[in-house]
């Protein structure tokens, strides 16, 4: 579905990935491991149009990513739930959902984004008690439900998430994490960086690890979560 090709990815002359092949099958949950600065988010950011200067091969459906922008990205189906939720304070948890289907409303898919709502509301029930709240008096584990549906409303078939167990408590990583194994097996692809990465490999396919803009390992995911040099440097066990 997502094929990467020697990927470099620049901040002005700063390369900050350096060569990155990765692949994601339909219908897979991939987990990018790697610590602060590996260049997780400049991955995602890459893949979904919000950072325009790359080099090398990014297809999605075998189609050629270059030059698209993220409204094109969002189109073809590649949702971002991004680090740090991003979301709308002052707004409603409603409307920060419907901003979710924006490019919709223009194609007047009004029937569609009325079940989407649905859907997510009934996905998170805490966010239908709040539904009128503003996002912004939310707990940091209903902005994070908030931000997973708010990517959904797009009806993505590849979902990119950063770090969505950021800062949760540990029930609230769970019940995230048993979220996106629910909407794998709806059929929603996901790749999903972490640094959570005990956590990630645990619901994950396969795996990635990321050390200073290269992939330094990968394979299954049981495999990875068993690899002496992973437990060392990410699952903190000797
Ligand atoms: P974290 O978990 O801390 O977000 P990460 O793995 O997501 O880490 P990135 O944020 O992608 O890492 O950063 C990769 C590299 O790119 C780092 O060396 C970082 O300092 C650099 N970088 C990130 N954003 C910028 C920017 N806007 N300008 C210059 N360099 C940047």
């Amino acid at each position: 579905m997502l094929r990467i090709r020697n990927l470099k990815c620049y901040y002005g002359r700063i390369r900050a990935i350096n060569g990155v092949s990765l692949s994601v099958r339909s219908g897979e949950l991939i987990a990018l491991i790697g610590a602060n600065g590996a260049g997780k988010s400049t991955l995602l950011q890459t893949i979904c149009g919000l950072l325009p200067r790359w080099e090398g091969e990014i297809e999605f459906e075998k189609e050629p990513l270059q030059g698209l922008k993220p409204p094109a990205m969002v189109q073809r189906g590649i949702s971002l739930v991004p680090e740090g939720r991003m979301l709308f304070p002052p707004l409603s948890v409603i409307d920060n959902l419907k901003l979710g289907a924006y490019l919709r409303y223009r194609k007047r898919e009004h029937q569609g984004i009325f079940e989407d709502l649905e859907r997510v509301l009934d996905l998170f029930p805490v966010l239908r008690e709040r539904s009128r709240q503003a996002a912004g008096t939310l707990s940091g584990g209903e902005q994070q439900m908030l931000a997973i549906g708010r990517a959904l409303m797009a009806r993505p078939r590849l979902i990119l998430l950063d770090e969505p167990s950021m800062g949760l408590a540990p029930f609230l990583v769970r019940l995230i994490l048993d979220t996106l194994l629910q909407l794998k097996e709806e059929g929603i692809t996901i790749l999903l960086v972490e640094q959570n990465a005990q956590a990630a490999l645990r619901i994950a396919d396969r795996g990635y690890v990321l050390e200073n803009g290269r992939i330094v390992l990968e394979g299954n995911a049981v495999d990875l979560l068993a690899d002496q040099d992973v437990k060392r440097a990410y699952l903190g066990k000797d």
